[in-house]
C-alpha cells in the first residue's frame, strides 16, 4: 500500500506560533516558578491540548473570566497566553486585574480584523461580522469595538440588512468561513445597502488544504481526514474528500483507524488546521504497521 500526504496539510502559521509561543511561556515559566495557562483551548484538538497539559500548559475557562460567574484559580504569578483566536478587551483587562501576565498568541491574521473593526467604528461605520456568534474569534473581535453585529448566514443577514439599509456598513468575515457563504452574504447586504465595504478577511489556510485535499484525491483510492472532531475546518476536508466520491474516514487518532482502510492500493492522508504533525506522523505509522502485519 502506498500512503500520500496532500501538498499541503495540518496547523497553519497562526496555530502553529501560538503553540510555539505557549510552550515558550511554559519553559520560562518553569524557570521563574510561574503556571501558565491558555485562554480557552489553544487548539480545537484534543490530543494537542493534552500534549500542551503534559508540558505544563493548562486551560483556563474564557467563560468564568467573561462572566465572573464560575469560580477562577488564583491567577496571581501566572501567565495567560492569548490563544489565536484572540480575545475581548474586557477580557484582557479582567485578566490584567487578575494578576497575570498575558502573552498575546492572537494570530496576526486575526488581530487585522480586530484593528479593521475598530478602525471603521471609529470612523462611523456600522461594523458587521460574518461567522459563527459562538466562535472565539468573533466573540474577540465583537470584544474589540462597542456596537458591531454578526451575521451568521442568509437568513441573519436579510433580517440585518433591511434594518440597515441607510447605514453604511462595512463587513469583515471570520478568518475560517467559505467564502461562498460571505458572498451569498454580500450579495444580499449589496442588494439592500447604499453604502457598504468588504474587506477580504478570509485567511488562506482553509482553502490551501482544501485546494491540496482535491488535487490529492485524484492519486489516491481513499483519504483519511486526520483532526479533532470538534473542529470545522476538518470536518469541511471530510465533506470535500466525500464530495470528490472518494472512501474517506475522519479520524482523531492511529486508535481510529480499521482493517477495511488498508484494503486500499493508494490511501492518501490529510490533516485540518489545527492537527499537530505527530498525530499524522503517529497515524502513518501505524498504518504501515498493519499493513506489514
Ligand atoms: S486559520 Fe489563518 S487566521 Fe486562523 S489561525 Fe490559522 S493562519 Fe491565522
Amino acid at each position: 500500500m502506498q500512503i500520500i500526504r496532500a501538498r499541503v496539510l495540518g496547523m497553519c502559521m497562526g496555530v502553529r506560533r501560538a503553540e510555539e509561543l505557549a510552550r515558550a511561556a511554559a519553559r520560562e515559566a518553569a524557570r521563574v516558578g510561574q503556571r501558565v495557562y491558555t485562554y480557552g483551548p489553544l487548539i480545537h484538538n484534543p490530543q494537542a491540548v493534552a500534549a500542551l497539559e503534559a508540558f505544563g500548559v493548562h486551560v483556563l475557562d474564557t467563560k468564568a473570566i467573561e462572566t465572573s460567574t464560575k469560580e477562577l484559580p488564583d491567577l496571581k504569578n501566572t501567565v495567560v497566553v492569548i490563544r489565536a483566536h484572540g480575545a475581548p478587551l474586557a477580557a484582557l483587562s479582567r485578566l490584567q486585574e487578575l494578576g497575570a501576565s498575558i502573552v498575546d498568541a492572537t494570530c496576526p491574521r486575526v488581530i487585522k480584523s480586530q484593528r479593521l473593526a475598530r478602525r471603521y467604528e471609529q470612523q462611523g461605520w456600522q461594523v458587521v461580522l460574518v461567522g459563527d456568534p459562538h466562535h472565539g474569534e468573533i466573540e474577540g473581535i465583537l470584544g474589540h469595538t462597542s456596537s458591531a453585529i454578526v451575521v451568521d448566514g442568509p437568513t441573519t443577514a436579510l433580517q440585518v440588512a433591511e434594518k440597515l439599509k441607510d447605514v453604511p456598513c462595512a463587513l469583515i468575515a471570520q478568518t475560517t468561513i467559505r467564502q461562498e457563504d460571505y458572498d451569498a452574504v454580500i450579495e444580499i447586504f449589496q442588494t439592500h445597502l447604499k453604502t457598504m465595504t468588504v474587506e477580504k478577511t478570509i485567511c488562506p489556510a482553509t482553502r490551501e488544504r482544501q485546494k491540496a485535499l482535491v488535487d490529492l484525491c485524484a492519486h489516491v483510492d481513499a483519504v483519511l481526514i486526520v483532526g479533532g472532531k470538534n473542529s470545522e475546518n476538518t470536518k469541511r476536508l471530510y465533506t470535500s474528500a466525500i464530495e470528490c466520491g472518494m472512501p474517506a474516514w475522519h479520524i482523531e487518532t492511529a486508535d481510529d483507524l480499521k482493517a477495511e482502510m488498508i484494503s486500499f492500493e493508494r490511501i492518501g492522508i490529510t490533516a485540518g488546521a489545527s492537527t499537530p504533525d505527530f498525530i499524522v506522523d503517529e497515524i502513518q505509522k501505524a498504518l504501515l504497521t498493519m499493513t506489514e502485519r
